[in-house]
């Protein structure tokens, strides 16, 4: 099967282990949300998925292909963070393409890249600005784009839009539902929100304490929760 496969995935630091044998399989082209209050593992499971961290045991296959020990460069994934860090020296341009130099892609290659994402996250107005031009939502936005260009073969947001305001948090959100269906590309989602888990996802996996409590579509997580935990956290408001 193509996609994201975790199989008996586990990791401690130190004597402290925060996640406990995680299986799941993630489709290509689904959208699939890690949801779980804080500290639950969210974002450990998705830096192993990213390769930034080693798991303490179990494989991750991407498209069929055994990258546990493989680095970060290595995946063909892209990771959006919670605080975009975008180069405040740079023109929004030069930002999106420049992830894109460092792996001496040819100029026109890059260009139409480029080009393209700002197509895509309708920024095609701001390529000459800087960041401290831009608003917080077009800051993400470019973020995104920094991710879209590299052509990745799924995409990791942790948290991406938790520094958002409420209401820009609902406009990027829809945004980011349009990219998924645009791209077609797999995503993982990883928030705390479960406004955000139930409208954004194809399937929701609900974390508590480094184990998947239930994995399942928002429907059946709203119709058939597992157990009290998974009923209390998806009912629960914000
Ligand atoms: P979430 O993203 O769901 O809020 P995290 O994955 O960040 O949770 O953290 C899960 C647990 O692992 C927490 O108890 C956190 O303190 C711990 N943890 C995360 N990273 C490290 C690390 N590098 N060293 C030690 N403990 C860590
Ligand atoms: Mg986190």
């Amino acid at each position: 099967m193509a996609g994201i496969i975790l199989s008996g995935i586990t990791k401690s630091f130190g004597p402290a282990q925060v996640i406990h044998g995680v299986d799941l399989q993630i489709a290509e082209g689904e959208l699939m949300v890690f949801v779980g209050p804080s500290g639950c593992g969210k974002s450990t499971l998705l830096r192993l998925i990213a390769g930034l961290d080693r798991p303490s045991t179990g494989t991750i296959a991407l498209d069929g292909r055994d990258v546990t020990a493989l680095p970060a460069s290595d995946r063909g994934l892209a990771m959006v963070f919670q605080s975009y860090a975008l180069y405040p020296h740079m023109t929004v341009r030069q930002n999106l393409s420049f992830g894109l130099q460092n792996i001496r892609m040819d100029k026109a290659e890059i260009a139409a890249r480029v080009a393209e994402a700002g197509r895509l996250l309708e920024i095609e107005g701001l390529m000459d600005r800087r960041p401290t031009q831009l608003s917080g939502g077009q800051r993400q936005r470019v973020a995104i784009g920094r991710a879209i260009v590299r052509e990745p073969s799924a995409f990791l947001l942790d948290e991406p839009l938790s520094n958002l305001d409420a209401e820009l948090r609902g406009t990027m959100r829809a945004e980011i539902s349009g990219l998924h269906a645009r791209l077609g590309a797999t995503m993982i989602y990883v928030t705390h929100d479960q406004t955000e888990a139930m409208t954004l996802a194809d399937r929701i996996a609900v974390m508590r304490a480094g184990r998947i409590e239930q994995v399942a579509t928002p429907l059946e997580l709203y119709n058939h929760p597992a157990n009290l935990f998974v009923a209390g956290f998806i009912g629960a408001p914000n």
